[in-house]
């Protein structure tokens, strides 16, 4: 297939910010694309090569772009960073100077996607001597190829910032109007941005789609089975121990009887343990584990392979992981999120940063997925499988029972309590509401840095303010919500310091201009305020006020954000408890 019928969708989708346009935009596509092209076609829609659990990343930075833009239109580097600056995306500085040369070369090759595809995947997996030439020269080689329109979306992707806006939920229905329009009597009305469907059967196909898709965790899979194999396909997408599963979210609960309320009586109180979430898969010998972000993080922690091969049979069980301080007690979650970035000197890690597993969950045991067996079945499993790592946990229908071991547990340094339905479901990657936190403080937001200014006066080596968006699911962009830079400090031994977010951002920047610069959407920080206002001053309509730095969220990637709709209800929380 040509990349030029890709590029040619990147722009319709571009054209339009309406949903329902998009996805129609996007199934018309689907529809014709060959099956042995639709996994990769896909990822790239989604502006990746990778599938999210897939380890590997591009690496590539604005000054590597640059670079292969100058080898392939000839021009000086110098130039390209000129029109850069002032163009300020380097994807429309691509489009400029690539439209520039190919007047002049007549004979130029038609990209394919595959060559494209597989031109960026090398880029993730160079390593060693002259690492950055050859990067280069791959992408010189896609861009002398590249029509202007084509280069853009290159160097888009490259920079993993498409920005075609499509959201989770669109790529999931867009495979149900690609595969499905007859089983949902699908009928879309363009001009009043309309669709008819028969909407019982509608939910079914795309609650069939989004199953299939929070075990496969990769969308080009699911549209595959869509069309080969039809709903019946979809349904018998297995869990098995060794593959990535998107975890299960939880809501908030305001308090202890909201909870209650919410999950009904009597249910399972457990402490909220400050870790990190990990899925444990263990097939054999073979033990794997995977963050909530779907890395595989199994090398840096050989202490817990160690422990689970103790455990019998084959299972995926979820876990946070603690650390833990000389004198056996808790440590916050900073601290340990260094295990998870080490690659070398494990050993000495082990040591220095002793760890505790809790088990709260099981998906999987000795061939058979356990989605749809009631929670407190899965518990009883857990007991007979690891007595020893157990989350620790009451069952009981009495708020005072609840209050005494909720303070127990802030008591021993944990977050909060996570309190569940003894009848809920496991359902990967949905906030569905079979459990609900209550923590005492006001929900904090996980925003991602996508802009930043340089300081002033003696900070002026740093980007010392960083302005912060959630997620719009429904149009896949990111929304503003303000500016940060109290709770950074200016000593790395103090906490997380300008130097260190400056060194973070600085690889990541896409756009200068004066002090201020626009990021790559890649850094999460947890971040704190006194209240949420609404505001006409930033895209999504709200502003934090008092925004104040608690810690990078290096376990969150830019799309598990805070979403638009859950700040909305922060808002509304907010106010319904008189702020
Ligand atoms: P939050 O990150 O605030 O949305 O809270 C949910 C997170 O709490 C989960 O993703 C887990 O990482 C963590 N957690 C700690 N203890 C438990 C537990 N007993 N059950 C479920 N999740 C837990």
């Amino acid at each position: 297939m040509k990349y030029k019928l890709l590029t040619g969708v990147y722009q319709q989708l571009d054209s339009t910010s309406k949903r329902l346009l998009k996805t129609k935009i996007l199934s018309d596509f689907l529809k014709k694309v060959p099956e042995s092209e639709i996994e990769r076609v896909y990822l790239l829609v989604q502006g990746r090569v990778f599938p999210g659990y897939d380890e590997r990343k591009l690496g590539v930075a604005a000054k590597l772009v640059i670079k292969a833009l100058a080898t392939a239109s000839g021009k000086e580097n110098k130039d390209i960073m000129k029109e850069w600056r002032k163009i300020g995306d380097l994807g429309e500085v691509a489009e400029k100077v690539i439209s520039n040369k190919s007047q002049r070369t007549l004979f130029s090759r038609s990209l394919s996607v595959q060559k494209v595809f597989e031109n960026l995947q090398k880029l993730a997996v160079i390593e060693g001597a002259g690492t950055v030439n050859r990067k280069v020269k791959l992408l010189a080689e896609l861009l002398t190829s590249a029509s202007d329109v084509e280069a853009k979306y290159i160097v888009r992707t490259v920079l993993e910032d498409l920005r075609v806006g499509l959201g989770e939920g669109t790529l999931r229905d867009a495979i149900v109007w690609a595969f499905f329009p007859k089983q949902i009597e699908l009928k879309f009305d363009e001009k009043a941005n309309k669709i008819d469907v028969d909407r019982k059967k509608y939910n079914e196909y795309s609650d069939a789609v989004q199953d299939a898709y929070d075990v496969l965790t990769d969308f080009g899979q699911v549209a595959i089975i869509a069309k080969t194999e039809h709903i019946a396909g979809l349904k018998k997408v297995k869990l098995s121990p060794g593959k990535p599963v998107k975890v299960m979210l939880y809501q908030k609960a305001a308090d202890i009887k909201d909870a209650f309320e919410r999950v009904g009586k009597p249910a399972a109180i457990e402490y909220k343990y400050d870790g990190f979430r990990v899925l444990i898969n263990k097939k054999g010998k073979e033990i794997k584990l995977f963050t909530r972000r779907l890395e595989e993080v199994t090398k840096q922690f050989p202490d817990i392979v160690e422990e689970v091969k103790k455990l019998k049979g084959n299972f995926i069980i979820d876990s946070e992981i603690i650390g833990l301080d000389e004198k056996g007690r808790y440590l916050p979650f900073q601290k340990i999120s260094q295990r998870i970035k080490r690659k070398h000197n494990i050993a000495q890690m082990v040591k220095d940063y002793p760890v505790k597993i809790n088990v709260f969950d099981i998906l999987y045991l000795d061939g058979k997925s356990l989605l749809t067996v009631p929670f407190e079945d899965r518990r009883k499993l857990l007991k007979k499988l690891c007595p020893k790592l157990l989350a620790k946990q009451i069952m009981t229908s009495s708020e005072k029972d609840a209050e005494k071991f909720y303070q127990e547990s802030l008591q021993a340094g944990n977050e909060g309590i996570m309190v569940k339905n003894l009848k809920g479901i496991y359902k990967p990657g949905s906030r569905v509401g079979y459990g609900v936190k209550v923590k005492p403080v006001m929900e904090t937001v996980d925003a991602v840095i996508v802009g930043a200014e340089w300081g002033s006066g003696k900070r002026s080596k740093w980007l010392a303010s960083f302005v912060v968006a959630v997620l719009d699911k429904d149009t896949g962009e990111f929304v503003e919500i303000g500016k940060v830079g109290t709770g950074i400090k200016e000593k790395a031994d103090e906490g997380v310091s300008f130097k260190e977010m400056t060194d973070l951002l600085n690889p990541l920047i896409r756009e200068e201009k004066d002090r201020s610069v626009r990021v790559e959407p890649k850094i999460v920080i947890e971040v704190n305020y006194e209240e949420i206002q609404k505001s006409p001053k930033y895209a999504s309509g709200f502003a934090l006020r008092f925004p104040r730095f608690i810690r990078l969220r290096e376990d969150r990637r830019a799309k598990e954000c805070t979403t638009l709709d859950e700040l909305k209800t922060f808002y509304h929380d907010q106010r319904g408890r008189g702020k």
